[in-house]
C-alpha cells in the first residue's frame, strides 16, 4: 500500500514538474504581462507574478549566469548562440511594468522588452472584459520614455489590442504600421520586435509586420528557440505564472516547459 502510494505521489509529481524531459538548447523568451498583486476578484491571477517573486527569478538568472539580452543585441549580431541567453518580455505595456519591474530590472543591471498598445497608453486596459478584472492603468508617455532611455527595449503590440488573425489585411496593417510609427515617435528609437495580441497571426500578418520594418516577432507558444532562429516572426515564448516555484522557472529556462 505504502509502495502504490508513493508511485502515485511520483507520478503526480513528474505530471506537474516536467523534471524528466530532456534539456533543450536556444534562446529562452520570458513572457510576463502584470507585476504586483490582482486587484480583488480578479479572474486573471495567474498572470500576476508578485513583485518579490519577480526580483527572486532576476536574482535566479543572475546567480546562475544567464545572459540577459534584447532583440536589438540579436539585430546586432553580438549574440553568437542560443546557450543560457535570456529574453524578458513584457505584453501590453501596464503602469505596474515602471512602477514594479522597472525597479527590479535595474537592480540586476538587466533589460527587458516591453510590448505597448499605443491608443491606450497613459489610460487604462479598456480591450479587457471588465468582468474578467476590473481595468488597469497603462503607463503614461513620460513613462515609456524614460525606460527606453535607460536601455528598456520598446516594442509593438498594435493600436488597439486587435486579434489580427479575424481582421482583414488592410486593418492588421493600420494595427501594426500605426502602433509602430507612434512608439518610434514617443521614444525616438527604432522599434524591432512586435508582439502578435492573443498570439493570433497567419501567414499574412507575418509579412505584413515584416514590410512594417519589424525584424522579430513573437507567439504565445510555449518553448525555446534553437539560434540561429528559424523563423523570426514566429518565436516561442515561456509563459511565467504567477503560482510557479523557482523550480518552475528552472525547468521552463533548461527545458523550455515545466507541465504536462
Ligand atoms: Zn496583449
Amino acid at each position: 500500500m505504502i509502495y502504490f502510494l508513493a508511485a502515485i505521489l511520483a507520478l503526480a509529481f513528474s505530471a506537474r514538474w516536467n523534471w524528466w524531459r530532456k534539456k533543450t538548447e536556444g534562446v529562452s523568451i520570458l513572457m510576463y504581462h502584470k507585476i504586483g498583486t490582482p486587484p480583488a476578484g480578479s479572474k486573471l491571477k495567474k498572470l500576476w507574478v508578485s513583485g518579490a517573486k519577480f526580483d527572486k527569478q532576476m536574482s535566479y538568472l543572475k546567480r546562475g549566469g544567464y545572459e540577459v539580452v534584447t532583440f536589438k543585441d540579436i539585430a546586432g549580431g553580438t549574440v553568437k548562440d542560443g546557450r543560457k541567453k535570456v529574453i524578458i518580455t513584457f505584453d501590453d505595456g501596464y503602469r505596474n511594468n515602471y512602477t514594479e519591474a522597472f525597479r527590479i530590472l535595474k537592480k540586476y543591471g538587466f533589460r527587458a522588452v516591453f510590448y505597448v498598445v499605443s491608443s491606450t497608453i497613459g489610460k487604462k486596459n479598456l480591450w479587457h472584459d471588465a468582468d474578467v478584472e476590473e481595468p488597469l492603468e497603462m503607463m503614461a508617455p513620460e513613462e515609456i520614455r524614460k525606460m527606453a532611455s535607460a536601455g528598456m527595449e520598446i516594442g509593438g503590440h498594435t493600436v488597439s489590442h486587435k486579434n489580427l488573425d479575424r481582421i482583414d489585411d488592410a486593418e492588421a496593417e493600420r494595427e501594426i504600421s500605426e502602433n509602430k510609427d507612434d512608439l518610434e515617435k514617443l521614444t525616438g528609437e527604432k522599434m524591432l520586435s512586435f508582439s502578435y495580441p492573443y498570439g493570433g497571426y497567419n501567414a499574412n500578418v507575418k509579412k505584413i509586420a515584416e514590410i512594417a520594418g519589424y525584424r522579430y516577432a513573437v507567439v504565445i507558444k510555449q518553448g525555446k528557440n534553437a539560434f540561429p532562429f528559424a523563423d523570426n516572426f514566429a518565436l516561442k515564448r515561456l509563459l511565467v505564472r504567477s503560482e510557479e516555484t523557482i523550480f518552475d522557472f528552472y525547468l521552463n529556462l533548461s527545458r523550455g516547459r515545466n507541465r504536462l
